[in-house]
């Protein structure tokens, strides 16, 4: 039987999550994503429409298909967390279920089981202010968003892992090194996300053979990094410095999402690697 992977954090063709999926895809896993509830209407109207037709293209000719997008909020955890504001939010009252146990819960009872947790996502509201701005509503935004959201999500889909499954995030080198700009706790969130790569890797090696990885990926210019702010000084500061100088495609960091939740990579767990060019081991830019 093929795998089956659920990615959560796919709205658009530009990012991660899409160049993962694919990845995947191409390698005969089955795809279901998790997309942000304020972006599943225009991600599944562009989806129907075609308007993706020509990334969803893979090496051996044919479409990505993905079986199923469920929508999710991945800083609530059940439908009691969710507040009232919220609920009744325009964007989210014609949807249900989207709470991270509810998906959880719904993909079980649709697909039976995953073998493969990818987490693409990030938020943070307060990223364009430096740390000695942010308040603590705008880190602890970030952290919940971009941190406990990998903690929840595994949680709650571990119990219908296959054993021998594997999950993967996305980190960036803020966590370790300060990059001006990268702001609001985003970085903080990162060096949260590393860390508990390794005592989830434990923990889930130990309770359900599950490996956990993250990649820290160089810059790309997705819809989030664009909000950002910086992300072309970035690409460019990149391309001048890193050891390999060319383009970071994310078809790079889906190929090494692949080999990583594969059974290529069976003694892998616990990692954080490095997916940029190279860039993370200069100390002098040159
Ligand atoms: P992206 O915009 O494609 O992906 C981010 C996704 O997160 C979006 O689809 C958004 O809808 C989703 N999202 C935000 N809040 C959410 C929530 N509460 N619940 C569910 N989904 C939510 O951008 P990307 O840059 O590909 O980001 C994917 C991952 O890669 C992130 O973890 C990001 O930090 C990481 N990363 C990006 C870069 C870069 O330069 N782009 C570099 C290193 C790491």
């Amino acid at each position: 039987r093929g795998k089956r992977a659920f990615i959560a954090g796919v709205a658009d063709d530009n990012g991660y999550g899409w160049a993962i999926a694919k990845a995947l895809a191409a390698a005969g896993a089955e795809i279901i994503v998790g997309t942000w509830v304020p972006a599943l209407n225009i991600f599944e109207t562009s989806l129907r429409r075609g308007k993706f037709d020509g990334s969803r293209r893979l090496p051996n000719g044919s479409l990505m298909e993905i079986s199923k997008v469920y929508p999710l909020d991945a800083v609530y955890d059940t439908p009691e967390d969710v507040p009232e504001d919220v609920k009744t939010n325009k964007r989210y009252a014609g949807c249900s279920n989207w709470t991270v146990k509810e998906v959880a819960e719904s993909v079980k009872n649709d697909f039976g089981s995953i073998d493969i947790l990818v987490h693409s996502l990030a938020n943070g509201p307060e990223v364009t202010k430096s740390l000695l701005e942010t308040s603590r509503r705008g880190y602890l935004a970030a952290i919940s968003a971009s941190s406990y959201s990998f903690v929840s999500l595994l949680q709650h889909f571990l119990p219908i892992m296959n054993p021998g499954g594997a999950s993967i995030s996305l980190t960036y080198i803020a966590s370790e090194r300060t990059i001006p700009g990268y702001g609001g706790g985003m970085s903080s969130a990162k060096a949260a996300l590393e860390s508990d790569t390794k005592v989830l890797a434990f923990e889930a090696g130990r309770k359900g053979q599950i490996r956990v990885n993250t990649i820290s990926a160089g810059p790309l210019g997705s819809r989030a990094a664009k909000a950002i702010g910086f992300i072309e000084k970035m690409i460019d500061y990149s391309y001048s410095n890193a050891p390999l100088q060319k383009e970071l495609l994310a078809d790079e960091v889906g190929n090494t999402a692949a080999f990583l939740v594969s059974p290529l990579a069976s003694a892998v767990t616990g990692s954080v690697v490095y997916v940029d060019n190279g860039l993370n081991t200069m100390g002098l830019a040159v």
